[in-house]
């Protein structure tokens, strides 16, 4: 036996007790006649007291057996903060190099080296808990799920490349000489074929893989809770996620979230935050006041098709520094805005404003009104092209929320997001887009608009589509999908894709759609950034054993990497880059 109990286990009330533990050092204090030893393992840390100086380096791995003391002078922050163990006799199972960085609750070890040895920074206690979070949520999505019916079902990694969204991954197949698998970006064509085929509750907790420019805490493969129903209306779907979430954030988090979820349209998370994922944890709404301003000589909102205002409460004492800061923080590419005005209501009532020139005080005051001012707070106006300015103005919502300190990680405010637009038009491209993907239904009563070919009435077709907000950020979104042939193959056809290439691409799932398809929808989660969330954290990295770095790079086994000549020829590939 290695081990009679863990070292996150022993209390006062085992006093007197002769153990054995085995564990890790993570730090030893010599005082010359005694020595005293952190032992760790993943459940906690205890006390050794050994005589003498034993001689341990940090991460030697220990075996002790000794009795169980009460501590003369206790550590109350620690759960075995009472005891000690008086060390009889030791066992060192294995001698360890003095580690790079330190293994405790804060590591002093920069990211790079931590990445590099990430096994050691496993070890620490913040990670730890963050992959038993991990591994809690995953439980409950599993007990849930198979309580409500739903089959586990896993679906292949090498299947076809069919980009639209993201890029694929690729992989060469050795048996058949210059073809190619794709990595799945979600198992979606797949879920939708179990459905045809009957399965009508499926779900897994999936790998999903999706060559992206890796800005924004994004990995190149990452988890999803995937799931799929046959005969479901939306109504249907949302309550069973609902409960999933409810379920989740209970047992792993202790938090109880509304029942039922506030629900918003596309439509109103646009225009009152900007956002199709809007954080409701703090207000801050839009004000529209185009009817307030524009008309009265003042070019730059006369010649604007949308005029849109935030209230910072308590912000009228912004400096001219601070305003113009946020002015040139506006302006940044990552914004866009060309400029910014401002309106203050002083605290005695009085108005001074970046456009007074312009306006009357009267006519200030009344815009106050509108964006429900009061004194001692600041009105930021941006103006231009409807969606563009809105999400520019989301964009300093959310930073002003920061920077007022109104985003608290500790506090949860869930939301679904509902009637998106079936379509995006693209400029750039002169085409329509997918909102969701391409196998998601128009709204049956917006099927008319569906078969026409004209722009704007394709541009009002909404989709029964869904998103799982949290604070900010999309948890997971899915949709009511097309179960019809024609339906599917007229998709395509708006989203200008030729025939013969959808018939080459798709061609699968259209001809399963003509061997009675029930109608089904679904959705996804990003399980890791549920993760990351329910922790109180912003990035996923931390949920993740063995994460990539924003290069796209695991550094702890140095990948991706140059493969042998044989291997090369094996596949029938030549490299561009030589080695
Ligand atoms: N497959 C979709 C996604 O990955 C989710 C869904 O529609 O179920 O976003």
């Amino acid at each position: 036996m290695y081990r009679s109990n863990t070292c996150g286990e022993l209390r006062i009330a085992d006093k007197g007790k002769k153990v054995t533990l085995a564990g890790w050092v993570q730090k030893a204090r010599s005082l010359g006649s005694m020595t005293f030893v952190d032992l760790r393992d993943r459940y906690g840390i205890t006390q050794l007291v050994f005589e003498g100086d034993p001689g341990l380096g940090r991460e030697y791995v220990i075996q002790v057996t000794g009795e169980v003391l009460e501590r003369e002078s206790k550590n109350p922050k620690m759960p075995t903060g009472d005891i000690e163990i008086k060390v009889e006799s030791l066992n060192i199972l294995n001698k360890a190099q003095t580690p790079p960085f330190t293994i405790e609750e804060n590591s002093d070890g920069g990211e790079d080296i931590r990445a590099k040895y990430r096994y050691l920074d496993l070890r620490r206690a913040p990670l730890q808990r963050a992959l038993a979070l991990r591994h809690r949520l995953a439980q409950e999505v599993r007990t849930y799920l198979d309580k409500q019916g739903f089959m586990e079902i896993e679906t292949p990694y090498l299947i076809k490349s069919t980009p639209e969204g993201a890029r694929d991954f690729v992989v060469p197949s050795r048996m058949n000489p210059g073809q190619f698998y794709a990595l799945p970006q979600s198992p979606q064509t797949f879920k939708q074929l179990l459905m045809v085929a009957g399965y009508d509750r499926y779900f897994q907790i999936v790998r999903c893989f999706r060559d992206e420019d890796l800005r924004a805490d994004r990995q190149p493969e990452f988890t999803q809770i995937d799931c799929e129903m046959s005969f479901v209306e939306q109504e249907d779907v949302l309550n069973m996620f609902e409960g999933m979430m409810r379920q989740m954030f209970k047992n792993a988090v202790g938090v109880d979230i509304p029942d039922p979820l506030p629900r918003m349209s596309w439509y109103d998370a646009m225009d009152n935050y900007g956002s199709d994922k809007p954080d409701i944890r703090f207000g801050m709404k839009f004000h529209e006041i185009s009817d307030l301003v524009k008309g009265c000589g003042f070019s730059v909102f006369d010649g604007s098709e949308y005029i849109g205002a935030i209230t910072a409460e308590g912000c009228a004492e912004y400096t001219r520094k601070q305003l113009d800061e946020l002015t040139e923080w506006v302006k940044r590419p990552q914004v866009g805005a060309k400029g910014l005005v401002y309106i203050k209501v002083n605290a005695d009532g009085t108005i001074k404003s970046s456009i007074d020139k312009f306006y009357t005080p009267e006519q200030l005051q009344k815009v106050a009104e509108a964006c429900e001012a009061k004194a001692g707070d600041l009105i930021f106006v941006l103006c231009g092209p409807k969606r563009k300015t809105q999400t520019q103005l989301g964009v300093l919502r959310i930073e002003m929320g920061n920077r007022l300190g109104l985003r608290d990680p500790k506090v949860f405010a869930p939301l679904w997001i509902v009637d998106f637009p079936l379509l995006e038009w693209s400029e750039e491209d002169g085409r329509f887009y997918a909102m969701h993907h391409p196998f998601t239904a128009p709204k049956p009563e917006h099927e008319k608009w569906f078969y026409s070919d004209k722009k704007e009435d394709l541009e009002r077709v909404c989709a029964n589509a869904y998103d799982f907000v949290l604070n900010g950020t999309e948890l997971g979104g899915g949709s009511i999908r097309i179960h019809n042939a024609d339906m599917q193959s007229r998709m395509f056809e708006v989203l200008g894709i030729s025939k013969e290439d959808a018939e080459y691409k798709f061609g699968f799932i259209i001809n399963a759609f003509k061997f009675g398809a029930p109608p089904h929808g679904g959705l996804a989660f990003g399980f890791d950034r549920v993760c990351a969330l329910f922790g109180g954290q912003e990035t996923i990295r931390d949920y993740i054993a063995f994460p990539k770095n924003n290069q796209g790079r695991d550094v702890m086994i140095d990948s991706p990497s140059l493969i042998d000549q044989v291997q090369m020829d094996e596949l029938f590939l030549e490299s561009k880059v030589k080695a």
